[in-house]
């Protein structure tokens, strides 16, 4: 499946791409700043324990940092937090992204992004006004984010390329943007899941649950990340 590769910005810490004009695609050169950027984002809405909640990032950290303990995980060695190079890729539908900043961004109850969550929203809406202008964009149903700690392209990148040639962790988060966005894909995806008998779906939630950190008990996310994962999809 070829992939179409627009530069689109890039600061000292990162490197922004469009890819099949209207997925913004954020390559970070360090964990650091990723995390800072992107984790009451993505823990919004899909941590257990603070999903549609308000937070502030320190309640989240002594939130992870025990849970790392706690489940004796391998991922992070030591008491720094590490959240963003343990998961290392993230993926945002516009809508996600909006429900996000009507909680966070949000003065009047004393509410505010950080400097660096910011300077994401600043950057999605330069993204919106350049594929706005493109006339392909309607509403947040039209767009998808996703970011990763290091770069997965290749070197060249302002071409068409095929989905073999970037990297592992940014198929699969493109696999869920597509999932999101091309109704065509997302029926394919169903109806693969629909044709497996009871045997096969337990097993591939399984995989899905050994991956870890997944809420199993909803189906229609074991169904994305299979998808993405490669068990049910159709496409490499
Ligand atoms: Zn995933």
């Amino acid at each position: 499946m070829p992939l179409n590769v627009v530069k689109f910005d890039e600061t000292f810490e990162t490197q922004m791409y469009i890819i099949n004009g209207n997925i913004l695609y954020i390559a970070f050169q360090d964990y650091g700043y990723l995390q800072d950027v992107i984790t009451r984002a993505s823990e919004y809405h899909e941590n257990k324990h603070f999903m549609g909640k308000y937070f502030t990032y320190n309640e989240f950290k002594a939130h992870y940092l025990g849970f790392v303990k706690t489940n004796g995980l391998s991922l992070n060695a030591s008491d720094n937090f590490t959240f963003g190079r343990d998961w290392s890729g993230f993926n945002l539908s516009g809508r996600k992204m909006e429900m996000f900043w009507q909680t966070f961004d949000d003065i009047d109850n004393g509410r505010e992004l950080s400097q660096d969550e910011q300077w994401l929203k600043s950057t999605i809406v330069k993204f919106i006004d350049t594929v706005v202008a493109g006339g392909k964009m309607r509403n947040s149903n039209d767009w998808y984010l996703i970011c990763t700690d290091g770069n997965c392209l290749p070197e060249t990148c302002d071409a068409e390329i095929e989905m073999e040639a970037v990297g592992g962790l940014l198929a699969h988060e493109l696999r869920h943007a597509f999932y999101y966005l091309d109704q065509n894909y997302n029926n394919v995806v169903y109806e693969n899941w629909n044709k497996l008998s009871d045997t096969e779906r337990d097993c591939i939630t399984q995989a899905v649950d050994n991956m870890g950190g997944y809420n199993i008990n909803n189906t229609d996310l074991v169904i994305d990340e299979a998808q993405a994962y490669g068990y049910i999809n159709n496409f490499s």
